[in-house]
């Protein structure tokens, strides 16, 4: 399998356990309190039916898990895709937990996802099949319980739809019940931006960290979709020389640099893809992955990095923009040549903390400026980085198993406080 060839690598639920385990040997975690950590609290299948253009019936298979409602409700997206599998979906599950308890904020675990390939279906089928998936959630999600966001081959129209639908059940608006929605449905300022915004700034401070300068760092991305584009203009922004870019038609090289906004306008005039833009050289995905380059953003889909090709990358930092891209065995490799990981669940949760604020927003009907907005991420983003830096160098430990080490402290600390019910 090549590393173009996303989720058949390993499973990446296994790969969310065996990351647990890593940073549980540095806790004081009975064998059932870490038994409650590593199991979903709630997984949620259902097929439902559809009515195609043509009038047939098209049966659709998607998944909600809830990891863990310990600090909060239930919060995760929901991704697209035909590769979708209930593992790959308790993993994110999993993930989100320990993303949101990273940067501190009053939520659990959950994601979700429907067996499909989008581009197959018109606008109509999109939207009904959103819509009766939206409906079958309708008894586990809401503002207070579980909140969806999008994910990949989602975005604002499919909150919209969730929102509308939930709201038509329930018989009241309820815009907390989805955050990634547009502005005007109650979505916020700054959340399109926010995951390669918070990648940006991690990256920068790793960099910093590393006493490598920004200006002229060259970096490579892989995925040029919400996360990969939008990291790799801000980054571009700070000085930094995006090389290469790629996406699922493929990667482009340009070692005097790409300019990222000119690539992205001619992605979005062919079909949202970067395939032929005429100002960079084809290379493949495996190439793109091995380049030399301070930073590698992998901001597609996991398993990218795994132990059969960790040895040849020859980034500084890897800025972990996707979810799970990096397989535990490849972080030893990668720790042993001294890469500096920025994991997922600090690197990509820029996110979640603007939907977090998008949802404080929503629920106190009064919304904030972009500057706002901006600001408060940069500063969650920098307590985070900063405090994960630190139990790393502190416990001596890698930077993902620092921040597993800081967040599953953190939901044991809820746990064992709230205690367990009856
Ligand atoms: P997206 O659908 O906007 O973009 C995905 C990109 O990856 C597209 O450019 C696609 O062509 C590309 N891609 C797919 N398969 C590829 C392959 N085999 N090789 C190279 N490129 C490939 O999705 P997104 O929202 O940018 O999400 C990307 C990753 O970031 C996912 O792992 C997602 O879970 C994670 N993430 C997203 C957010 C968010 O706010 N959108 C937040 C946190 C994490």
């Amino acid at each position: 399998m090549t590393a173009a060839t996303p989720h058949k690598t390993a499973n990446p639920y296994e790969n969310a356990i065996q990351q647990l385990d890593r940073a549980l040997r540095y806790l004081e975690v009975s064998p059932g309190l870490a038994d409650f950590l590593r199991r979903p609290r709630c997984e949620y299948t259902v097929n439902f039916p559809v009515r195609m253009d043509n009038g047939d019936i098209r049966m659709f298979t998607g998944y909600r898990v809830q990891h863990s409602i310990a600090r909060g409700p239930a919060k995760g997206g929901i991704r697209y895709h035909p590769m979708v599998s209930m593992d790959e979906v308790r993993a994110l599950a999993m993930w989100m937990t320990w993303k949101c308890a990273v940067v501190n904020l009053p939520y659990g675990g959950a994601k979700g996802g429907i067996i499909v390939d989008p581009r197959e279906l018109s606008p109509g089928e999109l939207e009904r099949m959103t819509r009766r998936f939206a409906y079958e959630l309708t008894p586990i999600i809401g503002p207070e319980k579980d909140i969806p966001a999008p994910d990949v081959n989602t975005g604002p129209q499919t909150m919209a739809w969730i929102m509308d639908t939930y709201s038509m059940v329930t018989g009241e608006p309820a815009p907390g019940v989805v955050t990634g929605k547009p502005i005007t449905l109650g979505g916020s300022l700054g959340r399109v931006e926010a995951t390669g915004r918070g990648v940006m700034y991690t990256t920068v401070r790793a960099l910093r960290h590393l006493e490598i300068p920004v200006k002229g760092a060259r970096v490579v991305v892989q995925g040029f979709g919400n996360v990969g584009s939008v990291a790799a203009y801000l980054l571009q922004d700070e000085g930094a020389k995006v090389i290469a870019i790629s996406d699922v038609s493929g990667g482009l090289v340009n070692l005097d640099g790409i300019d990222v906004r000119d690539a992205l306008a001619y992605a979005k005039a062919h079909g949202n893809l970067v395939q032929g833009y005429p100002k960079a050289k084809p290379i493949s995905n495996e190439e793109l992955l091995e380049l030399e380059c301070e930073v590698l953003v992998p901001a597609a889909l996991e398993n990218q990095i795994t132990a059969a090709n960790a040895g040849n990358i020859k980034a500084r930092v890897i800025a972990e923009g996707a979810n799970g891209p990096t397989t535990p065995d490849a972080d030893d490799i990668l720790a042993s040549k001294g890469i500096m990981v920025i994991p997922d669940i600090l690197c990509n949760a820029g996110g979640v903390t603007v939907s977090y604020l998008e949802w404080v927003q929503d629920r106190q009907r009064f919304f904030w400026t972009e500057q706002e907005i901006n600001t408060r991420l940069e500063h969650i983003m920098n307590e985070s980085f900063y405090a994960v830096l630190d139990i790393a160098r502190n416990m001596k430990v890698d930077m993902r198993t620092a921040a597993y080490i800081l967040a599953v402290q953190r939901v044991v600390d809820v746990a064992q406080l709230r205690g367990f019910y009856p």
